[in-house]
């Protein structure tokens, strides 16, 4: 759910959104893909999740932006990076990224969610043959 928060209110939130870093990465299809992203989340402060706004994956790296001064302030804020002057605080992460998200924080969670996955896919073709 977006967040309620309008511009001029980022001061109360203790800048969550410059504490992070998230990069894309492809779906996985092949058992490397799938190793890839075991191997991310046997790291501390990293996360993989689905993002299912748009189906996308996604890698993140919880890690405090060097231009934040101690009071949660950007001190580069007019020279600030592009990334950083399109972020919306009208749609921001302060309400959590795990409301519209499937979120991994370990291997064994990715492992469990994949056996998941998989008994799923089996239930829907017993189905489909039961039907025919
Ligand atoms: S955009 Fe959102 S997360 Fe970022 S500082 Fe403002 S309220 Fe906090
Ligand atoms: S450059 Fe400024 S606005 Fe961008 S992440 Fe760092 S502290 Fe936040």
């Amino acid at each position: 759910m977006p967040s309620a928060r309008k511009r001029g209110e980022c001061h109360t939130c203790g800048a969550k959104c410059c504490r992070y870093v998230v990069v894309g990465i492809g779906k996985p299809h092949t058992r490397i893909d799938r190793e890839e992203i075991r191997w991310f989340l046997a790291h501390e402060n990293v996360k993989v999740f689905i993002d299912h706004d748009d189906g996308s994956w996604n890698v993140q790296f919880t890690t405090r932006c060097r231009h934040l001064d101690r009071r949660n302030r950007c001190r580069i804020y007019g020279n600030r990076y592009q990334v950083c002057a399109e972020h919306d605080p009208a749609d921001c992460e302060d309400t959590g990224l795990d409301v519209n998200a499937t979120v991994f924080t370990a291997p064994e969670e990715y492992d469990a969610w994949r056996v998941a996955q998989a008994l799923t896919r089996r239930r829907k073709r017993q189905l489909v043959r039961k039907r025919k």
